[in-house]
Formats: structure tokens, C-alpha cells, sequence
């Protein structure tokens, strides 16, 4: 499918753009954003490429639960839990979303306003 093959992130879980990974299974990647917004700035993806909210299928829920688990496993690994962190899904491109391939931001590391800008 031309969209995975130029897809950035389906990239990076195929090794063809370097990142650093935090972790990878069969199902979710997990490694820090090129342009961090906080001192903690994670991007969580599904391995297979899913383009958005709308685009999740029933046979997808394992993956986005996984998604989840991955995230709090990082908070715990890089020890912010404590600190409170926000997650967030850009959905769309009025939304902000820039890169097609469904992604968990997780940050931390300072306060965050409310609402989000
Ligand atoms: P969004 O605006 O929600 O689509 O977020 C896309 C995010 O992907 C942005 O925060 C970018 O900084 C990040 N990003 C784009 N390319 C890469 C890359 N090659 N490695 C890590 N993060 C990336
Ligand atoms: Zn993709």
C-alpha cells in the first residue's frame, strides 16, 4: 500500500528512520518525538499502520489497549509517573494532526495549561 511506504512512522517501526526507541513489541513502538513540546515527549504507535480514530476496527482493540499499557509502562520506566503526565491524540488534521499514522503523545515534565492551544 503506497500510503505504509511512505508512511514516517511505519518507517521508523521498519528500521528505515532511526528513533529512539523506548519499546517495541509485535504490536506497539514506543520512542521520543524529533520535536519535543515537553521535557518528556513520547509517541506511542500501533506497528500496523492505522491512520486515525476513525480507522480503528473491532480486530484492533487489543492494539490500542496495548497502546495504553505502553505508556504507563514508559511513565514508569522514565520515572515521571509521579509528576502527572498528559496524553494526547491529535485527530485530524484540523486537530493538528500532521503525520497519517494513529499516534499516543505522552508528556511530562512540566505543568500543562487547560484548555490545550
Ligand atoms: P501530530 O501533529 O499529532 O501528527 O504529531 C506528529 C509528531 O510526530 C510531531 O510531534 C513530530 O515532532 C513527530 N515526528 C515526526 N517525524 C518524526 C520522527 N521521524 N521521529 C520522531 N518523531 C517524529
Ligand atoms: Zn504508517
Amino acid at each position: 500500500m503506497a500510503d505504509v511506504e511512505e508512511c514516517v512512522f511505519c518507517k521508523v517501526a521498519r528500521g528505515k528512520i532511526p528513533a529512539y526507541i523506548l519499546h517495541k513489541d509485535e504490536h506497539v513502538l514506543a520512542f521520543h518525538d524529533i520535536n519535543p513540546q515537553a521535557p518528556v515527549h513520547v509517541l506511542i504507535v500501533p506497528i500496523k499502520h492505522i491512520t486515525d480514530l476513525e480507522a480503528i476496527g473491532a480486530e484492533d482493540a487489543d492494539i490500542v489497549a496495548r497502546m495504553f499499557g505502553v505508556a504507563r509502562k514508559v511513565a514508569q520506566e522514565l520515572r515521571f509517573e509521579a509528576n502527572g503526565y498528559r496524553l494526547v491524540i491529535n485527530n485530524g488534521r484540523p486537530a493538528g494532526q500532521i503525520v497519517p499514522h494513529l499516534h499516543l503523545h505522552v508528556l511530562s515534565g512540566r505543568s500543562f495549561g487547560w484548555p490545550p492551544g
